[in-house]
């Protein structure tokens, strides 16, 4: 197991961040969880999804539709895993804890584990982000390398070309093989998983059981397997892909910096652990609206990945105020100004580690 420490001996930039936005808060005599802003978008998301998948179970429907609707249930029910899932998985939905542990249950609806989510998510994500050899996010050698310090083999030459089919197939891949290699190996990547209860061992069966019922048995049932396996598959990849490219821009851009952490060694980060938050995170298109609706405040990475408690609804807001704190402690703020430029810089990004090092 790797293991890293932070130089927080001089934590001072968090420490005025954190008065700064807890003066906010208190001034506007506001709650750091949601509001009817986020109450409202659960509402549409959670019913535009279960519409769409009434008509896809219910109908026989031609190709093109079930493809149309498929890909955007995808999407819908990735927009639900960042808006509402994850807000409730940190916490940070709403000042009542089973408000949070019952809509963290949506990941499981859509296929995943609330469990092994929050122990890889909120612990090891959100703690080592781009530390290679702790963080699963960027866990995904031979076939994608992240950063530098993974090791390089010849099909990566061509990466940028065929991570976006990798992305494609990423929740089908997550919800039936990663998710059971987690679970029987009780491991997330090189990190042992947080000891399980029989409570959440009945909860990972049963959700895992009733998605191959809804999502499986029961379209096959009703329409056939053929409209079954279009629907499915289109499903996927909008989900699949929506999710991955919302981290990717998060995370893996040309203005992210990766940490190697090697088995079995202590690996010192010398910064405070909310400075190495900054220069891991970069936000995207954050005066897109639409964006910002859709991507659950995903495009403040930064803001989340320092206040992660507190609701996205209040990202925008509060974003002014980490910017300027940032400035004055001459830290960085890493903000690509729109979707398609950090779209770009991602795929520049993972060209650029496909290329063969000079030590390889
Ligand atoms: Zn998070």
């Amino acid at each position: 197991m790797s293991k890293v420490v932070f130089n927080n001996k001089n934590a001072v930039f968090f420490q005025s961040l954190k008065g700064a936005i807890d003066s906010y808060f208190k001034e506007k005599n506001l709650k750091k969880t949601g509001n009817w802003a986020l109450y409202s978008k659960t509402i549409i998301l959670i019913a535009a999804s279960i519409a769409l998948y009434l008509i896809a179970i219910s109908f026989s429907l031609p190709v093109v539709t079930t493809i149309l609707i498929g890909s955007v249930l995808g999407f819908l029910s990735a927009c639900i895993g960042f808006n509402v899932m994850h807000d409730a998985n940190h916490g940070s939905y709403s000042s009542k804890s089973w408000v949070n542990d019952t809509l963290g249950l949506t990941l499981n609806a859509l296929g995943g584990n609330s469990f092994i989510w929050r122990h890889k998510h909120n612990i090891i994500h959100h703690t080592y982000p781009n530390v290679d050899g702790i963080d699963d996010d960027i866990a995904k050698s031979p076939f994608i390398r992240m950063c530098s310090s993974q090791p390089w083999v010849p099909m990566h030459r061509i990466q940028h070309l065929y991570t976006p089919l990798l992305y494609a197939i990423s929740s089908m891949v997550w919800i039936l093989f990663q998710d059971f290699e987690k679970y029987f190996k009780q491991k997330v990547h090189n990190t042992e998983l947080q000891k399980m209860k029989t409570k959440d061992h009945v909860i990972f069966w049963i959700s895992k059981v009733l998605y191959v019922f809804f999502y499986i048995a029961l379209p096959i049932l009703l329409t056939g397997w053929q409209q079954w396996l279009v629907f499915f598959l289109s499903l996927h990849v909008g989900l699949g892909f929506t999710l991955a490219i919302v981290f990717q821009l998060a995370h893996v851009v040309e203005e992210t910096e990766f940490t190697f952490a090697p088995l079995s060694e202590t690996t010192v980060i010398e910064n405070e652990w909310a400075i190495h938050q900054l220069k891991t995170t970069s936000n995207f298109s954050p005066d897109n609206k639409l964006v910002s609706w859709f991507a659950g405040g995903l495009n403040y990475q930064v803001e989340h990945h320092l206040f992660p408690r507190i609701s996205h609804i209040h990202y925008p807001a509060i974003s002014k105020i980490v910017k300027l704190k940032c400035e004055e402690f001459n830290v960085p703020y890493n903000c690509i100004s729109s979707f398609n430029l950090a779209v770009r810089s991602h795929f520049r990004f993972i060209k650029l580690l496909g290329r063969k090092p000079v030590s390889a």
